[in-house]
């Protein structure tokens, strides 16, 4: 069973960036208002995540890193947003099983911090003879999830990982992610005991404010908003394309589907695309987009590492999305 379980977690998890992504959107999840994220060897040694967010319940701690504990699937309809949010309840216990896990976290209820220790999905004794049950501590409301020698007992794969700045890079794309599309949330990002910042942005509601922390004023200021929707397709599409006179040296596509960083290669080119008609050979587009599909015809997470989506009517829902962007590009003089 814990082989199994070791497996499954494995599969979810193959890389820190994985596993900060899951924790980025838990925290989301719960409301919170700033992110405060710290990374030690490329995640492989050290990811903290801090949060402002709802807390977890005293009660809910024991059984927080069980499979399939979820908050999110409160009545029996909510079923078919599982569709949408990939698998339920996953993301905590896989981490439980392939690293060192510690939940600091407190509720607005509650008048102290509690903290707990997981291994293998359940509560473990912080050191040897001590008592697993999570212990009061001074703490503010909000949750830190502490995750500590990421593949320590799956020695090959943590010897897989070769260069630490690699990984590094990989988490602070996604981070930015979050931060461009996250109206609202302030997002932080650096080395462990480096006072130097990877990403830090504001909660500030303005888009292109967010664009502007993340990726620069000379992006910043060649954006234009987009808007498209269909009601026979159900979905919505937003977000900010790079002007027809303006180019990056690589596509840069920040792709949200109903609030998930996903990958899409068929839109990507189909922007790749509308941009080469006019772009020099070298020249590419910076394009955040946020589509929201109606959950039941979108599949988010076919599988927790494919971050490529799936959707019905596909093929429509893009050539709707790329007329739009064209026609926008073409309206705008720049
Ligand atoms: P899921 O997000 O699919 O529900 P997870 O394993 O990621 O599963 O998390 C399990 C549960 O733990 C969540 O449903 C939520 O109730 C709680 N949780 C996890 N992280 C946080 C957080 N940062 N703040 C508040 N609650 C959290
Ligand atoms: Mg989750």
């Amino acid at each position: 069973q814990n082989v199994v379980n070791k497996i499954a977690a494995g599969e979810i998890i193959v890389a820190p960036v994985n596993a900060l992504k899951e924790l980025i959107e838990n925290a989301v999840d719960a409301g919170s208002t700033s992110i405060e994220i710290v990374v030690k060897d490329g995640g492989l040694k050290l990811l903290q995540i801090t949060d402002n967010g709802s807390g977890i319940n005293r009660d809910d701690m024991p059984i927080l890193c069980e499979r399939f504990t979820t908050s999110k699937l409160k009545v029996f309809e909510d079923l078919e947003s599982i569709s949408t949010y990939g698998f339920r309840g996953e993301a905590l216990a896989s981490i439980s099983m392939i690293a060192h896990l510690t939940v600091t976290t407190k509720t607005k209820d509650s008048n102290c911090a509690w903290r707990a220790v997981y291994a293998d999905g359940k509560l473990v004794p912080p050191k040897p003879g001590q008592s697993a049950d999570p212990k009061p501590c001074a703490g503010r409301q909000g949750t830190q999830i502490t995750v500590e020698d990421l593949f320590y007992n799956t020695p090959s794969r943590r010897r897989a990982f070769r260069s630490s700045s690699e990984e590094y890079t990989k988490i602070l794309d996604v981070v930015g992610r979050y931060a461009v599309h996250c109206e609202g949330v302030a997002f932080s990002c650096k080395k462990h005991g480096e006072s130097g910042v990877g990403v830090a942005t504001t909660s500030s509601t303005n888009l292109v404010e967010r664009i502007r922390r993340v990726h620069g004023s000379s992006v910043a200021n060649e954006v234009i908003d987009f808007e498209v929707s269909n009601t026979g397709l159900g979905f919505k599409a937003k977000g900010m394309l790079s002007n027809a006179n303006y180019h990056v040296k690589k596509t840069t596509l920040l792709l949200f589907i109903n609030g998930r960083a996903v990958e899409s290669s068929s839109i990507k080119k189909s922007i790749d695309a509308i941009y080469s008609t006019f772009l020099p050979k070298h020249g590419h587009p910076f394009v955040y987009l946020s589509i929201d599909i109606e959950p039941d015809r979108v599949d988010v997470n076919v599988h927790p590492t494919k971050r490529e989506v799936n959707f019905l009517h596909e093929d429509e829902v893009i050539e709707i999305i790329a007329a739009g962007i064209q026609e926008r590009l073409a309206a705008v003089d720049t």
